[in-house]
């Protein structure tokens, strides 16, 4: 095998499982990310002595390529088993949930699986990619913060939001193009409320039927949180659509009003997120795409399912398909 230099764009879960499998078959990888830290939608929020997961809540395991990995993080302590009360609450009356899901969560947070990635790869944060340039048959980049930046790649993977996506690969592949016009991602707004003594809930998540929220959970239930009570509440992705024009100061209000009728408490602090891309509306079977004959990827979530088990996979089959393929 002949070692490639191979750039990707996004290091969320996908684009540091695209990484680890291509570095560890020898190619010279280079993640870029528009954030501070790595991990994308699986992210955590500071305030004070609270904090919550305010993206990805926690995640499950079915595929066995994906337990083995989910397994590698639970042996590293990255992750542990998150044996929450999750209930189902519909007009007010609480139900417990059938079945015996077994749900991880990262520790101490949620970013904590894309941190231990990380540490093995070169990941450029803080560089928003906003342009991607063919020069004498490699890729290189640009980014808002320096411009073109000095790094030229044989192969160049997307692995950001098909919307995000098509902005940098449009100009040079219709096929690309197509597949992330083919993708509608859905809005979700979040509300992180924090408390100075516990709430008297009998639950430490719930999903919530017929209301605007359709999540909420005590984030300090989870392993190795802070113990301040800190609760994340999501809207359901469809009053996200319907107000997704609103400002966050318009919003605020609204989210701290419902959720203190929800649950009967007064909010002491709180703050909001307006996650944009927050999930894929129709799950798919694809994975990843590539289109060789200008040699560029698309990886993500959006390729196959918004799970972080679903980014994962499409992550680690971007990487396998380069390595197997003689085409590229
Ligand atoms: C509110 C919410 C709740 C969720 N709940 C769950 C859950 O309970 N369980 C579950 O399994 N999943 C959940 N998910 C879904 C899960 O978080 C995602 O499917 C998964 O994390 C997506 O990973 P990704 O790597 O495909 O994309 P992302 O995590 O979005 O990573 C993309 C990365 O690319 C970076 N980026 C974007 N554009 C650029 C650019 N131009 N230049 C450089 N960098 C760029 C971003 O900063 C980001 O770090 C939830 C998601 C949200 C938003």
């Amino acid at each position: 095998m002949i070692p490639k230099r191979i750039g990707i764009i996004g290091a969320g879960i996908a684009g540091l499982a695209c990484a680890t499998e291509l570095s560890k078959a020898g190619h010279h990888v280079t993640l870029f990310d528009k954030s501070r830290g790595v991990g994308g939608r699986m992210s955590h929020r500071h305030y004070e002595k609270w904090g919550a997961d305010h993206g990805a809540q926690y995640f499950t395991a079915k595929n066995p390529r994906f337990i083995e990995e989910a397994q590698r993080w639970l042996n590293a302590g990255v992750i542990e088993p998150w044996d929450a009360k999750i209930v189902s609450l519909t007009d007010g009356v609480i139900s417990p949930l059938e079945g015996n899901t077994e749900r991880y969560v990262g520790v101490p947070a949620m970013t904590a699986p894309a941190k231990f990635l990380a540490q093995e790869l070169d990941v450029k944060v803080s560089t928003n990619i906003i342009e991607i340039r063919q020069i004498n048959d490699l890729w290189r980049v640009v980014s808002k913060e320096e411009g073109l930046l000095h790094f030229s790649f044989d192969f160049l993977i997307s692995a950001i939001p098909s919307v995000q996506a098509s902005g940098l690969v449009a100009g040079y592949s219709n096929e690309l193009k197509e597949v992330c016009s083919r993708v509608k991602m859905l809005p979700c707004w979040t509300l992180m409320a924090y408390f100075k003594n516990p709430l008297p809930l009998d639950f430490d998540g719930a999903f919530v039927n017929h209301h605007l929220f359709s999540w909420i959970a005590r984030d300090n239930a989870k392993p190795g949180r802070s113990v301040y009570e800190s609760w994340v509440a999501q809207a359901s992705n469809q009053w996200s659509h319907e107000n997704l024009a609103f400002t966050q100061f318009e919003i605020e209000p609204i989210l701290v009003k419902v959720f203190e009728d929800l649950t009967g408490q007064v909010c002491d602090l709180y703050q909001t997120h307006l996650w944009r891309y927050s999930k894929l509306e129709t799950p798919s079977e694809q994975n990843c795409v590539s289109d060789f004959s200008v040699r560029l990827g698309l990886c993500g979530d959006w390729l196959r399912n918004s799970t972080v088990e679903g980014a994962w996979l499409s992550g680690y089959f971007m990487g396998r398909s380069l390595i197997e393929t003689k085409e590229a």
